[in-house]
């Protein structure tokens, strides 16, 4: 038998999912690793797995080609060297390399936390300029933090209400926004200077 066949019949598709840090709970079910899942949608069996949202489907091997971006020999040698059932040689570099490549769908998720949580802050900065800075007379000239607030209020919600409620491709679409031009470190450093700048205003006060 050659090594596909190997593998086939010798290593489970849950325990390789459970090992390569797929976590597959009692009904089979798992958070896909192959798009940007927030409910379980991948369905992972013994002899295969399929993903009721983005269609991807296949067996032990496409499992671990896909998840590592090896090719499905590379993926079948990977498998008889981490489950032991091979005296091959170990993984080459250029493998080894790959699999400590971070998988896109993780990446996407990462970016997506960090995109969130700037988008967060910058929101209730804003709702807080809003009220504290809006004016008390007619006659009263705006504050630039109260007119920052109206320019960008809506917008800035909007895109916060999107990653939580959006689905993959909305999220997806507002990640890309961000990522952007660099406008995420843009947002990032910006908050950082309206926070110390705050911090500095708050002492002057007191
Ligand atoms: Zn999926």
């Amino acid at each position: 038998m050659n090594v596909f066949g190997t593998v086939k019949t010798s290593i489970n598709t849950r325990e390789a999912a459970a090992r390569y840090g797929v976590e597959v709970n009692r009904h089979g079910k798992a958070l896909c690793p192959f798009h940007n899942d927030r409910n379980p949608s991948l369905f992972v069996d013994d002899d295969h797995y399929h993903c009721f949202a983005c269609g991807e489907h296949g067996d032990v091997i496409d499992f671990t080609a896909k998840l590592f971006g090896l090719k499905l020999y590379e993926a079948a040698q990977k498998l008889a060297y981490d489950f032991g059932i091979t005296q091959d040689k170990p993984p080459t570099k250029a493998m080894q390399e790959k699999q400590n490549m971070k998988s896109e769908a993780q990446r996407l998720r990462e970016n997506e936390k960090l995109c969130f949580s700037a988008l967060l802050e910058y929101m209730k900065l804003l709702q807080e300029w809003k009220r504290l800075y809006a004016p008390r007379t007619p006659e009263e000239e705006w504050h630039p933090h109260f007119i920052e607030a109206c320019d960008r209020l809506d917008y800035v919600e909007y895109l916060v209400d999107t990653l939580i409620g959006g689905d993959s491709y909305e999220r997806n679409e507002v990640i890309e926004l961000l990522m952007t031009d660099s406008k995420l470190k843009k947002l990032q450093r910006y908050l950082e200077k309206v926070k110390k700048e705050e911090k500095h205003i708050g002492e002057q006060q007191l």
